[in-house]
């Protein structure tokens, strides 16, 4: 079938997953497709700058990017509308704005949601750095804070059954160890690190249970040498003013709770009928609908994305692309899905930790690596981000990694 001016595309979601996608579909179809691209938000919102926002105080604007002129760019339409129903027969999309449209191809890239309400007492005393609205929160909170006992985690998150995925009782823990470490960091710099205690908690065996033992070990000597306590096994299930609860009925006093939600899937998926017990998409390792072979989902609303990771967003929607431009004009290579875990965890000042970790899938590369490269490497990320209006730049993260690595006698990792 060859890409004609005729193809529908139409990409629901315009974050790491959506731009991508977005980009490398206008690249390789561009005139003989016709991209919609959808989004409730007139900006795309950078989320690993967050924990920035929420410890270092930066502005929240910096992290949002329009979406319309980056639609301009990849010659697509941007429609600013939640879809609400997805009918996989009729292949067309019920939008909140009450248009419909109607795909040949159709992208579900809409991320999860965050389900604070899972929590018992967040909305009055709990705090997160996970989006645009509880970042600036918890900057507030921060600058009111005198000192006392703070406990963060991450809570646990149900998956459904459908794919086979590794064993992980969280979605995301990498940002949790940032803010941990950047808390360390700024009390020590405002002179209350002694008049606090910090403890992170984690529903998992061990904090960060997607990594290996080479990173645990580098992780925890950094977090002993800094005075964090870990609690292991610890499911939070409410926070009042003064401690939390945990599922074993334990309770831990608290002046300052941050968490990271139970993550969910999102309702158009679960009332369209196309997400498995628990609303994530099940799809095969090119990033197919299991069943409806004109459907792709990539990001963190795929069910096989464990953990929910910006690198792994990028990885799949590749995937999905290079398989819908071999359809059209049978050109191109779809690459092998081969996940990892790969993050750099800043630590405040000039420190953070590059972590690189495929051992959760059966492989052999766990590195974790401390130090300033490590920083200049992700504010060499978040610019190149930013100046170049969403773009992800893996051939930047490959020289980084090159850079940063080049001395350590590892194998290569495939970004
Ligand atoms: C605080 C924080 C820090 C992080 N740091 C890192 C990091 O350092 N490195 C890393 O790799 N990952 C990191 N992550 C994870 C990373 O941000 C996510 O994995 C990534 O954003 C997932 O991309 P996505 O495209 O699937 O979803 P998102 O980026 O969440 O984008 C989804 C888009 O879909 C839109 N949408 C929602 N509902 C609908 C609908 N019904 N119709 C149409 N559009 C819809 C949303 O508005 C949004 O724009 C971090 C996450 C958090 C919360």
């Amino acid at each position: 079938m060859a890409a004609t001016p005729q193809t529908r595309i139409v990409i629901l979601g315009g974050g790491f997953a959506g731009l991508r996608l977005l980009y490398r579909l206008h690249n390789a179809l561009h005139p003989h497709a016709d991209i919609v691209l959808v989004d409730p938000r007139a900006t795309t919102l950078q989320k690993p700058g967050m924990p920035d926002v929420a410890m270092a105080g930066k502005p929240v604007a910096q992290f949002r990017h329009p979406l319309q002129p980056i639609a301009d760019r990849a010659n697509a339409r941007f429609i600013q509308a939640a879809a609400q129903y997805i009918d996989p027969h009729k292949q067309t999309v019920a939008l909140s704005n009450g248009q419909v449209l109607h795909y040949d191809y159709l992208f579900l890239t809409m991320g999860i949601v965050k389900d604070y309400e899972a929590i018992e007492g967040f909305r009055n005393f709990g705090y997160s750095m996970c989006d645009d609205t509880e970042a600036p929160r918890l900057q507030e909170a921060l600058k009111k804070f005198k000192g006392g006992p703070i406990v963060l985690g991450t809570a646990k998150t149900h998956w459904g059954h459908t794919v086979q995925i590794p064993h992980l009782d969280v979605a995301c823990e990498g940002p949790m160890g940032e803010v941990t470490f950047m808390l360390d960091h700024d009390l020590r710099r405002l002179g209350l690190r002694d008049k606090s205690s910090i403890t992170l908690f984690t529903p998992g065996q061990d904090f960060l249970e997607d990594v290996g033992t080479t990173v645990h070990h580098i992780l925890h000597e950094r977090m002993t040498v800094k005075n964090i306590t870990v609690l292991r096994r610890q499911t939070i299930v409410a926070i009042a003013a003064d401690h939390v609860v945990f599922s074993d009925g334990t309770t831990l006093p608290s002046a300052l709770t941050i968490v990271i939600p139970p993550y969910a899937g999102p309702s158009v998926i679960k009332y369209s009928g196309l997400g498995d017990e628990k609303g994530f998409v099940p799809t095969d390792h090119t990033m197919r609908h299991l069943t409806h072979r004109n459907i792709f989902a990539a990001g963190d609303v795929n069910a096989l994305t464990i953990p929910k990771l910006g690198h792994l967003a990028i990885i799949q929607a590749d995937i999905a692309a290079a398989t819908v431009v071999k359809e059209l004009t049978n050109t191109g290579d779809v690459p092998l899905y081969k996940p990892e875990v790969f993050c750099i965890m800043y630590e405040g000042g000039s420190e953070a930790t590059l972590i690189l970790s495929d051992t959760m899938y059966g492989g052999q590369t766990d590195i974790a690596l401390h130090g300033v490269s490590a920083h200049l490497m992700k504010w060499s990320f978040d610019s190149y981000y930013f100046y170049s209006h969403g773009h992800l730049p893996p051939d930047l993260v490959q020289v980084g990694l090159e850079s940063v690595l080049g001395h350590v006698n590892i194998k290569r990792p495939r970004l």
